[in-house]
């Protein structure tokens, strides 16, 4: 298996019928990127910086986040990397914050929301993003984003930075491309005017389900609920990969589900750019892509998305895995 997997580790990742699809690399820190990219990472499709914030006294200070970034350029060598910006607060506490804690962490003080207060900290963090961008393909990217509103006030603070940089003859790159994290479920529906202002998209499927369906990712109670094969979440995710290419912008996908190899004929099916996934799962999902052919993909996710329950979802997953042996 590793050999036959290491043959996919270096080629580009397409159907068996030649549909481009981008597997990516999901990384918490840059160390992570050389092993992502011997890994057969196309990309860095999610750089989680909240690490980079959690269990010190202090937010990391401009050079210390930009020489993170520096690194991960030099590993990427020319590839692209998303950073996303600290999506911290509520589940995620970090005590130099003094964020009171919430009765519903999730639905509540975190992320986007927490940037206008700590807004030197947000700065901070962009400036390192766009002085590390003279030295690679680094693209930003924002999570929790739930209107148009936090879009268009991130811009601001953006264009704020940008110009506080020329000031100071920083060199940056001119055109970082700028996208949202799609985990909110009422930015589905505003992906028409989202589109005017961004760049790109990233589906975050652990957020996503959650909020779609009203059920804590991390509650074993509802569980069950918690179950991204649910034809709901699969009809959102067509109505959402739909209607950003419409509008000519690029979607990837960025939570776990992303290495679920069982669930992969469907995103497939979906035409998704980009699937990033943690670096252990790349190979074989690169492999497993080779060998789907992405027509056969759409009808099945066609045929799951008029399933009424998960469990006809699933059996009709399991009747296309014996066609394909
Ligand atoms: C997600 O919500 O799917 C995601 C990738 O972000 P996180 O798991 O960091 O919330
Ligand atoms: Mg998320």
């Amino acid at each position: 298996v590793a050999t036959r997997q290491a043959q996919f580790r270096d080629v580009a990742a397409q159907t068996a019928d030649g549909k481009v699809l981008e597997v990516a690399a999901n990384i918490a820190h840059s160390v992570e990127a050389k092993q992502a990219f011997s890994n057969g990472a196309e990309a860095v499709g999610l750089f989680r910086t909240e690490m980079l914030y959690m269990d010190r006294t202090s937010a990391p200070d401009e050079d210390e986040l930009y020489n993170i970034f520096c690194q991960a350029c030099e590993a990427a060598d020319g590839k692209s990397i998303i950073v996303r910006t600290i999506d911290i607060g509520g589940d995620k506490p970090v005590d130099y914050l003094n964020i009171p804690t919430e009765n519903n962490p999730f639905l509540g003080y975190r992320a986007v929301r927490i940037y206008p207060e700590f807004i030197e900290m947000f700065k901070t963090q962009l400036r390192a993003i766009l002085r590390a961008s003279a030295h690679g393909n680094l693209k930003i990217m924002i999570p929790m984003i739930s209107s148009l509103e936090e879009i268009l006030w991130v811009k601001d603070i953006l264009a704020e930075v940008r110009q506080e940089l020329r000031k100071e003859n920083r060199p940056f790159a001119e055109k970082v491309p700028l996208g949202i994290m799609l985990e909110v479920p009422s930015v589905a529906f505003i992906i028409d005017q989202c589109c005017e202002e961004i760049d790109f998209f990233s589906i975050g499927s652990n957020d996503l389900t959650q909020y779609l369906m009203a059920v804590d990712r991390d509650n074993a109670k509802v569980a069950a609920s918690y179950n991204s094969l649910n034809p709901a979440f699969l009809r959102t995710l067509d109505h959402v990969v739909r209607e950003v290419h419409r509008h000519g912008k690029w979607i990837g996908l960025c939570g776990e589900l992303g290495a679920k190899g069982s669930v992969l004929p469907l995103l497939v099916g979906l035409g998704l750019d980009e699937i990033s996934m943690s670096s252990p799962s790349i190979a074989a999902t690169k492999e497993r892509i080779a060998k789907l052919d992405s027509r056969e993909c759409r009808q099945l996710l066609n045929k799951a998305m008029q399933c009424r329950t998960i469990q006809e979802v699933e059996h009709v997953l399991a009747q296309f895995r014996m066609t394909q042996t």
